[in-house]
């Protein structure tokens, strides 16, 4: 990358150094400066124009900078940002009820990041079993999947089977039996009375867009029934459209409704920090006054800009658009990869998509996808991530999937 340098004298290469000698080294960025970005698209500092096919890892469903709440953000800014939960604020109802509707839960609780969200769905899940369940204090098994994410936090990493993520972070937080996910069978064995819930991926994010066999989330739906578990969802980066409907577990249909889905990412339309978990009452009222909570989860600020990016989300039918997209996505993917020597899978729903390599060379295609102006994710060595903002145009999306295609099949 040349160096050319801003006004403030600092090119590409001076604020990576910048941002390496005073940052930790928790992440491996690719060597792109952004600035800038607009809708599908981002800037670097030299001007160079890059179509975003990570999204922020979900949390630019309606793109970058999305005018509607970018002005929800201003004028809330100017307006009332935080109040802390000690009083009540008059954005707090309407966000609430908003995402309760667009979820069809009674209640919410909101929070920051996705991994206070995964925290506190964990919590309730606890509480539950051991204030309606009657697990012993202190006993209770949660059901996660081998492979998932949940985010960051030494519970969530606790939860983890990737070295990597929980690798000398112990003593681990217990509780957590770990079964491969869609295994039905193996999770049905797991169950034990002192069970109270399970907490799964719809679609595997992280893992590489992992699909669970058909059918699988309506069985577990059926098994947590039978057997008094709540079942949980993390749709952090499934839900709010990326796959092509409003969450990922509608695609099982309405008889796989799960207790309680865990949202973020999106909730902000990259904005801020947003998350919640949504249940009904049956299972949110274990939550009493004091019991659980955050000073910014839910904030005015939060709320304005929570509400914009639901409404962006519907007013625009980026679901639709998403199911619509990714199948052209997926077929002009197939059309130019599936049989190569160099391809192993091509997956995905809705934006949500991947194209696994036979060999572990994902992260130099990423690089030179970047060279072709198409920002994209290696994970796990041999996958490469595709997902687009919502609202990218077809011709822009083709275009991104083309240097996709190009880029793999070079040499
Ligand atoms: C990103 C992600 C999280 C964690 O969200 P943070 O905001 O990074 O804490 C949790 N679950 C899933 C499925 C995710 O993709």
């Amino acid at each position: 990358m040349t160096d050319t340098l801003r006004p403030d004298g600092f090119g590409a290469d001076a604020l990576i150094a910048q941002a390496d000698a005073h940052g930790a080294r928790n992440y491996a960025p690719l060597p792109v400066v952004l600035s800038r970005g607009q809708g599908a698209f981002v800037w670097d500092v030299e001007g160079k124009r890059y179509t975003d096919c990570l999204s922020g890892y979900s949390a630019l469903n309606q793109g970058h900078c999305h005018p509607r709440i970018v002005e929800a953000l201003v004028t809330q800014a100017h307006t009332l940002t935080l109040t802390s939960r000690a009083f009540h604020h008059d954005l707090l109802g309407a966000f609430l009820a908003r995402l309760a509707a667009v979820t069809g839960f009674e209640k919410v609780l909101p929070m920051n990041s996705g991994a206070e969200a995964v925290e506190t769905g964990l919590k309730a899940m606890r509480r539950w079993g051991y204030e309606v369940k009657g697990v012993p204090d202190g006993t209770a098994e949660i059901i996660v999947a081998e492979n998932n994410f949940h985010g960051r936090t030494i519970t969530a990493v606790s939860l983890s089977t990737d070295p990597s993520s929980y690798g000398h972070y112990g003593a681990h937080t217990p509780g957590f039996v770990k079964v491969p996910f869609g295994d039905i069978e193996a999770m049905a064995r797991a169950m034990g009375p002192r069970t109270v819930g399970v907490l799964i991926e719809p679609i595997q994010g992280e893992a590489g867009v992992i699909l669970p066999p058909e059918g699988y989330l309506a069985k577990v739906r059926v098994l947590c029934r039978e057997r008094g578990v709540v079942m949980c969802l993390d749709e952090v980066q499934t839900g709010l459209g990326r796959t092509g409907k409003m969450f990922g577990w509608q695609h099982a249909g309405p008889e796989a409704r799960p207790d309680a889905v865990l949202v973020g990412k999106a909730l902000s339309g990259g904005m801020l920090p947003a998350s919640a978990l949504c249940a009904d009452g049956w299972l949110m009222d274990v939550f009493t006054p004091g019991t659980h909570g955050s000073t910014y989860g839910g904030n005015p600020l939060a709320c304005a800009v929570g509400l914009a990016a639901l409404d962006v989300l519907e007013d625009e039918q980026l679901p639709e658009r998403a199911a619509h997209l990714g199948e052209r996505a997926l077929a002009r993917l197939r059309a130019g990869l599936e049989g190569h020597p160099r391809v192993k899978e091509i997956r995905g729903r809705g934006l949500m998509i991947a194209v696994q390599l036979t060999e572990p060379t994902a992260h130099a295609r990423a690089v030179a996808l970047a060279h072709e102006g198409v920002l994209a994710k290696d994970t796990h060595g041999h996958t490469l991530r595709v997902l687009p903002p919502l609202v990218i145009e077809e011709p822009d999306l083709d275009a991104a999937v083309d240097a996709v295609i190009r880029v793999i099949r070079a040499a």
